[in-house]
C-alpha cells in the first residue's frame, strides 16, 4: 500500500486512541478525535460488532501508523523476529524500538517520528562517529547516537540545548548540552510504553 497523504489526526480516530504522529497536536483540540472518537467515514458512527480479524488487523494497523512505516517495511520486522530465539510479538516490538528514527525520537531529538525520520534522512546524525542517515539502521547497545557536529549550530538543534531532559526510558539517555546521547541497553517489553497487544499482529500475520 502507498503512504498515506490525509490528515494525521484522522488516523487517532480510525485506531480509536491517539497516536501522537504529529508531536503535542493530540494533547490539544486540535486532535480531530477529541470532537469525534469515532471511526472516519459516513459510516463511522455505526456500531458494528468486531470479528477477530478487524481485531487483530485494527492492532496491527495502530502500531504500523505509530511507527510511520508501509505495510511492507512493516511486515519486514514479523518476518525477522519470527527468525529470533523468544516470542515473535515482543521481538517484533522490540526491533521497531531499535529503529534509528524511533531511537531519535525517544531521545527528543525530534518531537514525533516523522521529524525524526526527517532529521535521520538529513544526515544529522551520527552514530558512534559516523554519518548514519538509514531510518531503519537498527541500534545496539553501547551504541552512542550525536547530532553531527557541523549540525549543532543549526537553529533548530541550538534551541535542543536548552531543553528540559524529559526522558524517563532506562534503555537510553541524552545529554541537551552535547546533543548526544547513548543506548544502555537494549529496550526490553516493560520498556515500550505502548497499548500494542503484539499477540494479534502475530495472530493475523501468522494465518
Ligand atoms: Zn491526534
Amino acid at each position: 500500500m502507498a503512504k498515506y497523504t490525509g490528515p494525521d489526526c484522522r488516523l487517532c480516530r480510525r485506531e480509536g486512541c491517539k497516536l501522537f504522529l504529529k508531536g503535542d497536536k493530540c494533547f490539544s483540540e486540535k486532535c480531530v478525535f477529541q470532537k469525534r472518537p469515532t471511526p472516519p467515514g459516513i459510516h463511522g458512527a455505526q456500531r458494528k460488532k468486531p470479528t477477530p480479524y478487524s481485531v487483530q488487523l485494527r492492532e496491527k494497523q495502530k502500531a504500523k501508523r505509530i511507527y510511520n512505516l508501509t505495510e511492507k517495511q512493516f511486515h519486514k520486522y514479523y518476518t525477522m523476529a519470527e527468525k529470533m530465539r523468544g516470542a515473535t510479538g515482543e521481538n517484533m516490538l522490540v526491533l521497531l524500538e531499535r529503529r534509528l528514527d524511533n531511537v531519535v525520537y525517544r531521545m527528543g531529538i525530534g518531537v514525533s517520528r516523522a521529524q525524526a525520520r526527517q532529521i535521520v534522512n538529513h544526515g544529522h546524525i551520527t552514530v558512534n562517529g559516523k554519518r548514519v542517515n538509514i531510518p531503519s539502521y537498527l541500534i545496539k547497545a553501547g551504541d552512542v547516537i550525536a547530532v553531527k557536529e557541523n549540525k549543532q549550530s543549526l537553529p533548530f538543534f541550538a534551541e535542543l540545548r536548552n531543553a528540559k531532559v524529559t526522558n524517563s526510558l532506562k534503555w537510553l539517555e541524552f545529554n541537551p548540552a552535547t546533543l548526544s546521547g547513548n543506548i544502555i541497553a537494549l529496550p526490553s517489553r516493560e520498556d515500550i510504553d505502548m497499548s500494542i497487544a503484539e499477540h494479534m499482529i502475530v495472530e493475523l500475520y501468522s494465518k
